[in-house]
């Protein structure tokens, strides 16, 4: 074989790996979410969409949004993502800890949450997951810790106000992204709803370029204790600050008004409207 058919097999089988793990991670979603299902990522990731995604009353494609509307350099991000996740979940399972159980499988309980609201004609499930929960048991008691493992980074600097930042200078004052956190403190609002004792959340972020790597604690008290200079916790955050609960609300009286919720364009980034089933019924009623 010449060089450049072993280079072009290499790309093929690249390509490959990564377009089938994408569409394996889709499945899993799909699995998780029926019509009358609300995921925990949309439901974070913006209101209208999560709305607009019940209101069509069907069972989502597997593809539907997800891989197909991903342009290259995302879908490497993603991949990249699940790889770094696998990882992380398979380093932690090896350390064998006896009173730890690693919950990994995000069709099944505890890794997936459900609540149903039911003062609709049709139901209304919430759902969540996160890529690992870790039970921690003590005696009879078990308690439940959601970890959701974020790959990030930027490749150039940006300017901001008067001056540049460089990716280092963004890396080390970044504490985070406001959707992430949602997205755990809505897990855990459904867990503690199913009865569940939750006393944090963990969202781990590993940094590309670097394997930096940066803790969010969500919790229920803020306790600043918990911040410790010398590991990565850079941010502590009340779950309830979030407003998952009010938030919840604002989704069942948009249902039930059949009116979407309003748009806010600080909250949803554009490339999510750009990849979004919805971006034509969405602009029309902005
Ligand atoms: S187009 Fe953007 S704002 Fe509208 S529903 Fe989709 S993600 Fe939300």
């Amino acid at each position: 074989m010449k060089p450049t058919e072993i280079a072009q097999m290499l790309t093929l089988a690249m390509d490959g790996q990564q377009e089938a793990e994408l569409r394996r991670s889709s499945l899993d979603w799909h699995e998780r979410n029926g019509a009358n299902h609300v995921s925990g990522s949309t439901f974070a990731t913006c209101l209208r969409q999560a709305y607009y995604r019940y209101m069509q009353n069907e069972v989502p494609t597997p593809d539907d949004g997800f891989v197909s509307s991903l342009d290259e350099q995302n879908k490497r991000y993603m991949y990249f993502g699940l790889l770094v996740e696998d990882l992380i979940i398979k380093a932690v399972e090896g350390l064998g800890i006896k009173n730890v159980t690693v919950h990994r499988d995000q069709t099944q309980l505890p890794v997936q949450q459900f609540f149903e609201y039911e003062e609709n004609d049709r139901p209304i499930v919430i759902s969540a997951a996160n890529d690992m929960v870790l039970e921690i048991t003590k005696g009879k008691r078990s308690q439940f810790i959601p970890v959701e493992i974020k790959t990030t980074d930027r490749i150039y600097s940006r300017k901001e106000g008067d001056g540049w930042v460089t990716p280092q200078k963004w890396w080390d004052n970044f504490t985070g992204r406001e959707s992430n956190v949602k997205q755990v403190a809505q897990w855990m609002h459904l867990a503690t709803l199913n009865g569940y004792d939750v006393p944090y959340g963990l969202l781990f972020y590993l940094r590309r370029a670097t394997w930096d790597m940066k803790y969010v604690v969500v919790n229920d008290s803020s306790d600043p204790v918990l911040i410790n200079p010398d590991d990565r916790i850079c941010k502590v955050i009340n779950f309830r600050d979030v407003w998952i609960e009010s938030r919840n609300q604002d989704l069942l009286k948009a249902i039930s008004t059949q009116t979407p919720p309003l748009y806010d364009k600080d909250e949803v980034p554009d490339y999510i409207c750009k990849g979004c089933p919805f971006l034509q019924e969405c602009k029309e009623t902005r």
